[in-house]
Formats: structure tokens, C-alpha cells, sequence
């Protein structure tokens, strides 16, 4: 008995779940706010808990590094670290590994890698990223894959692809099984539907609670992305949460749940709030823009969040030209709201049977852009 996911109603391909953890429920579809090094940066816990968030991502690669992942066991685990009540998903520390790590070496036993931070000698082998995660307490423990690089030619991508299935199988028999607790398997193979449907026929063997769909959003493009979900969801069990990782924009979220995905995650709503950047129900906008500096309206007229129900535009230009910490408080947390109230509207509009619809008018309008001031 692991983490329970049921399905409460389905549109088309789409799936409104729910998924219950050690640490609470999940409505899914559900987007899962970043926070690296055990915060969401620039947000206390409980304003990200009143974006909608229901649960966090913290990344094993930051957190093994510093604090280290034996301390923050001895301290009673992330939720109690970072005083997160709700459920954590911990990713395997792969990514980060191959994106910041500096000299690598990767074989079957697992990746030797050096600390981008002061060169320390680290080894991740599956067994060892599984056992970091347990420490951590992750309600959601994803198995360690090789994230296939963007660009990959079919023969690269095949056998980082087996590479990934051979960790799979090892972080299988490494976990412990605990009521409330999920192993993700990571669907890999690249823009290539055979890899991408091999890769999730042998994930379905081994058997996970959940099958994430990885190596997307890495510089191929939407139409590209949403080809490979076209040809890699329909081989997945409909029984199990599906998670596309490190995505993405609105529209990417809207196409992805409308091809059956129920959880995401990505870095854009907070690191756009930290430069300027806001995610409105008329597009992006950006606040360092002069346009906004004698504009007496709130940012979006719509969202219900602190930063659009009780300031300006011009003031949130101000803070962000200013370079003040407040600015990026706020926006982060409008950009976490309006990504909380996308998924919460699509919840909804599965429950009613009229995603398609609900999808086109957010996107009409999205396309129709800001409206400028008068
Ligand atoms: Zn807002």
C-alpha cells in the first residue's frame, strides 16, 4: 500500500485525481511550485500553501550538498526542516548532476561528480539517491534516470535510455514501501516514440505508483513536446499519476492536461517573479516596462493575490526598478496564484466536461494580450 490515486472524472484524455500521500491529498492536475535548497524562494511556506499549492518540489542535488541529506534525517526531514506541512516530491538529483556538476563520470554503477560549490567528490548511484530521498522524507521519491540531452541522435538516446531503465529497475528494489509513500518511474527516449513507448512498456514491468514522462521542455519546442505526449501518455496506466517534468508556460500546462498529464512542476512562475516578469490572464507582462509607471490598476484585475488586490501597477513597477525584495515577494506570488487558479479552472472544467472549451477561451485570450491603459 503506497500513495492512492483515484480518478474522479475524465475528459477525453484528460483526468481530474486525486492522489494521497503521508502528507496530505493531491487534486490533480496539479502544478508543483519549485523549492531548490527547501524554500520556494522569497515566499514564507504558508503564503505558498495560499497560492493553491498543494505540494512542493525540492531538489536532492541542492539539498545533498548543503545542508546534506543525513543532517536535515536528524532534524526531522524537510517537512519539518522548512516547516512544510503538505507533500514533498524530491527529483532523484540527475538532473541537476548533469546540468551543474562539474567532472562527471557516469557508468552503470551510478555518476561521480565534483560540487559546484566548493568541488567536494560526491557519488549518486540509484541506491544512494533513493536513500537521500528517504532521509529527506519525499512523500513523492522519483527514481535516478539520465536526462537524455537535447539534441540526441537515436543511437544516444537508446542507450542513455537503457541506462535510465537499468537505474530504474535498481531504485525499484532500493525502495522501501510505506503506506502514503510513491515511487516514480521516468519515461525517457528523447523525440522518439519508439524509445518513449519501449522505455514506458519496461517502467510498467518493473512497476511504479507513478510514471513520469522526462528529458522534455529541454529545447525542442511545443509541437515537438506535445507530439512526443501524444506518443508516450497512451502507454502509460490510466491507474497511475502521469507527471511531465520541468514544464512549463500556460499553454504548455493546458495542451499537456489536455493529452492526460496530472502533475507538473517548473522553475518559470517563481524566477519570472524574481525578474520582473508576471504570468496575467492577458499573457505575460513585463513590470519594468514604462508603460506601467502611472498606471493606477491592479496587474491583473482577476486574481485574488496580495500583489493585484492591494497595490498598482506603477507601484509594482516602482519596487521592480528599485530592485526591492518586495517586489520579487510579491510577483512570485502572483505568478504561484495565477499558475494555482490555471490548474484549479481546469479542475473544474474536467469535472464538467468542457476543458476543450475552457482551454480555447483562456488561450484566445492570452493571444489577445494586455490591455494598456487608457
Ligand atoms: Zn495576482
Amino acid at each position: 500500500m503506497t500513495a492512492e490515486f483515484t480518478l474522479l472524472a475524465r475528459d477525453g484524455a484528460a483526468r481530474r485525481g486525486r492522489l494521497v500521500t503521508a502528507h496530505g491529498a493531491i487534486e490533480t492536475p496539479a502544478f508543483m511550485p519549485v523549492g531548490t535548497a527547501a524554500t520556494v524562494k522569497a515566499m514564507r511556506p504558508e503564503e505558498v500553501a495560499a497560492t493553491g499549492a498543494q505540494i512542493i518540489l525540492a531538489n536532492t542535488y541542492h539539498l545533498m550538498l548543503r545542508p546534506g541529506a543525513e543532517r536535515i534525517g536528524r532534524l526531522g526531514g524537510l517537512h519539518r526542516f522548512m516547516d512544510w506541512p503538505g507533500p514533498i516530491l524530491t527529483d532523484s538529483g540527475g538532473f541537476q548532476v548533469m546540468s551543474l556538476a562539474k567532472l562527471r563520470e557516469i557508468d552503470e554503477r551510478g555518476v561521480v561528480f565534483r560540487s559546484h560549490l566548493d568541488g567536494t567528490r560526491y557519488e549518486l548511484s540509484p541506491e544512494r539517491s533513493i536513500e537521500i530521498q528517504r532521509l529527506l522524507d519525499a512523500d513523492i521519491t522519483m527514481v535516478l534516470d539520465e536526462c537524455t540531452p537535447f539534441p540526441a541522435t537515436p543511437e544516444a538516446a537508446r542507450t542513455s535510455m537503457e541506462l535510465s531503465l537499468l537505474w530504474a529497475e535498481r531504485s525499484k528494489r532500493a525502495f522501501q514501501t510505506r503506506p502514503g509513500y510513491a515511487l516514480f518511474g521516468i519515461v525517457q527516449g528523447s523525440v522518439y516514440g519508439e524509445l518513449r513507448r519501449r522505455s514506458a512498456a519496461r517502467l510498467c514491468e518493473i512497476g511504479f505508483d507513478g510514471y513520469a514522462v522526462g528529458g522534455l521542455a529541454v529545447g525542442e519546442g511545443q509541437e515537438t513536446m506535445f507530439r512526443v505526449l501524444d506518443e508516450t501518455v497512451p502507454a502509460l496506466p490510466a491507474e497511475h499519476p502521469r507527471y511531465l517534468m520541468g514544464v512549463g508556460k500556460p499553454g504548455d500546462l493546458l495542451g499537456a492536461v489536455m493529452r492526460g498529464i496530472d502533475m507538473f512542476d517548473c522553475v518559470l512562475p517563481t524566477r519570472s517573479g524574481r525578474t520582473a516578469q508576471a504570468f496575467t490572464r492577458g499573457g505575460t507582462v513585463n513590470l519594468r516596462n514604462a508603460r506601467h509607471q502611472d498606471d493606477p490598476r491592479p496587474l491583473d484585475a482577476e486574481c485574488q493575490c496580495p500583489a493585484c488586490t492591494r497595490f498598482s501597477r506603477a507601484y509594482l513597477h516602482h519596487l521592480a526598478r528599485s530592485g526591492e525584495i518586495l517586489g520579487a515577494m510579491l510577483l512570485t506570488q502572483h505568478n504561484l496564484r495565477f499558475y494555482g487558479d490555471l490548474m484549479a479552472t481546469m479542475r473544474a472544467a474536467i469535472a464538467q466536461g468542457r476543458l476543450a472549451a475552457t482551454a480555447a477561451a483562456l488561450l484566445e485570450r492570452e493571444t489577445a494580450g494586455d490591455i494598456p491603459a487608457l
